[in-house]
């Protein structure tokens, strides 16, 4: 029987995959692989009268380009191998999309449902100082944003603990992403994985080509959807989907089981469900199955697994049913599934293109506050008045001539405004995943030995990091 190999070794083998491809010098190779740094704390906090160790880690895997960034998970799967291959894949994802920063990420043992709110923030506070004073979070070298477990709440606890040791850095708001508007934070960041994740599916539908390797025709609309993981990622690509797109959500698997719906479930009504409940059993709109596992099987169109890793693994890889599978959580296909899928014409859209849309996000959040100015606060109003002027003008000519005619109320309304931050910063993210898609594509489907999307992907990548390295003089 063949061996799984663990998360780590999974990116390495992909990674190796790509560069067989490539014409890179072997120390360059092995560089580029290596992960830099992992620096591993263990503090205490004393809570419910006594002293409770944690363990976090914060590992850097490149630094060709600063600072560098990347999620802090809070999970009871953190350890080193995982925080590092997250680290990798963050190093290929910022490339990708031409984010300018390293690959970083963090991570903390821990099960953030065991602590209520207060014991969190001590907990947190605590391991940001650790990472603080080591410049392991720093606005110029190491900005790290929400990942599984963590939100805009640790997102505010962090940067206003390093605000507290650092009271004269005037960009001290760029440490971390991923804030609350009122800490810092820029408008869309919270939807920016999920709605990346809608942006990369709707340019993958714009292909026929592509959607010929995948047996699909069409748009996305009532396309048969399962989602795996209804938090941050998963919630927000399930709503858009189905509310803007017209996809079905047939089935959505959580911690404690799935819920089906062949009419496809109302996303709304199930995350309520699940804030009350903590879980997908009981919801009235569906039918519970209490192994969820085995709901990835179920026949549909896309699978969109936003969870965790390694759920598609060997033993169940060829009983996948999905046609297109976007990887909207890290590394949830195993190195060897991904062999099993390839083969049975499954088409991946690899975690590093799918979920970079809160990289991206991240990116103009760091540069709205090293600006120190909203996006749009100069710009909006005089775009409206120019509209207006045009507006206007069209309206004496209208007048003027013998043919009148008038512009219907929907239109003035939707031309006059100007935009604002949510709509730039939605135009910024959809560019960049579709630049990004057509970057990968053309590579898949201009080489012979590129068999999917993944290794095109991890060629475009390494290529521009190698580039980045070469240019320092390696
Ligand atoms: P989250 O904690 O908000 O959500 C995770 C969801 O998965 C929760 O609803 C949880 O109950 C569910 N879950 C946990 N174990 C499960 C299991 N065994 N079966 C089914 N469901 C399970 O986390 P998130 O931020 O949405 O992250 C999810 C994935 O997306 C992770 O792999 C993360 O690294 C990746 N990601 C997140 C972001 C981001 O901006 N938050 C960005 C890029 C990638």
């Amino acid at each position: 029987m063949t061996t799984e190999p663990s998360f780590r070794e999974s990116v390495d083998i992909m990674f190796n995959q790509a560069v067989k491809l490539m014409d890179l010098s072997p120390g360059l190779e092995e560089k580029i692989r290596v992960c830099n740094s992992t620096y591993t704390v263990r503090f205490g906090v004393r809570l419910r009268g006594k002293i409770h160790t944690f363990t976090g880690y914060r590992s850097v895997h490149s630094e060709q380009m600063e600072p560098v960034k990347g999620g802090i998970r809070f999970s009871m799967g953190v350890e080193q191998d995982e925080v590092e291959a997250l680290a990798a894949l963050m190093t290929y994802k910022c490339a990708l999309v031409q984010a300018p920063f390293g690959g970083s990420k963090g991570g903390l043992h821990i099960d953030p449902r065991e602590w209520d709110a207060h014991e969190m923030e001590m907990i947190t506070r605590r391991f940001a100082y650790e990472l603080i004073k080591r410049d392991l979070i720093n606005p110029s070298q190491n900005v790290p944003a929400p990942d599984m477990g963590t939100g805009e709440r640790e997102m505010a606890w962090i940067v206003d603990q390093y605000r507290r040791m650092n009271t004269t850095d005037i960009n001290a708001a760029a440490c971390v992403t991923g804030k609350p508007i009122n800490a810092g934070g820029i408008q869309g960041r919270v939807e920016a994985t999920g709605r990346g994740v809608q942006y990369a599916l709707k340019e993958f539908c714009r292909y026929d080509e592509d959607k010929a390797k995948a047996g699909l025709t069409g748009t996305l609309k009532k396309k048969q959807v399962i989602v795996q993981g209804l938090g941050n990622v998963g919630y927000h690509a399930a709503k858009f989907v189905s509310e803007e797109d017209g996809a079905n959500i047939v089935a959505v698997i959580e911690r404690d089981g799935a819920v089906v719906n062949p009419d496809g479930l109302n996303i709304e009504l199930l995350k309520e469900h699940i804030i009350m409940t903590g879980g997908v059993k009981d919801f009235m709109g569906g039918e519970y199955v209490e192994d969820g596992a085995s709901v990835l099987e179920m026949d549909c169109d896309i699978l969109i697994p936003a969870a965790l890793e390694g759920v598609i693994n060997l033993t169940n890889a060829d009983r996948i049913k999905a046609n297109l599978i976007i990887e909207a959580a890290n590394g949830p296909i195993t190195a060897g599934a991904d062999q099993v899928l390839l083969k049975n014409g499954v088409v991946i859209i690899p975690d590093l293109y799918a979920n970079a849309g809160g990289v991206t996000v991240s990116y103009f959040e760091w540069v709205k506050n090293l600006s120190h100015i909203r996006f749009g606060r100069m710009q909006r109003r005089q775009e409206e008045s120019r509209h207006q002027l045009l507006l206007d003008e069209l309206q004496r000519l209208s007048e003027d001539s013998s043919i009148k005619w008038q512009l219907s109320d929907k239109f003035k309304e939707k031309y006059l405004r100007g935009a604002d931050e949510l709509e730039l910063v939605r135009s910024g993210l959809d560019d960049t995943m579709r630049d990004a898609y057509q970057s990968m594509r053309k590579v898949w489907h201009s080489r012979d030995d590129v068999p999917d999307l993944r290794t095109a992907a991890f060629l475009v990548s390494i290529e521009r990091v190698a580039a980045s390295y070469r240019s320092k003089g390696l």
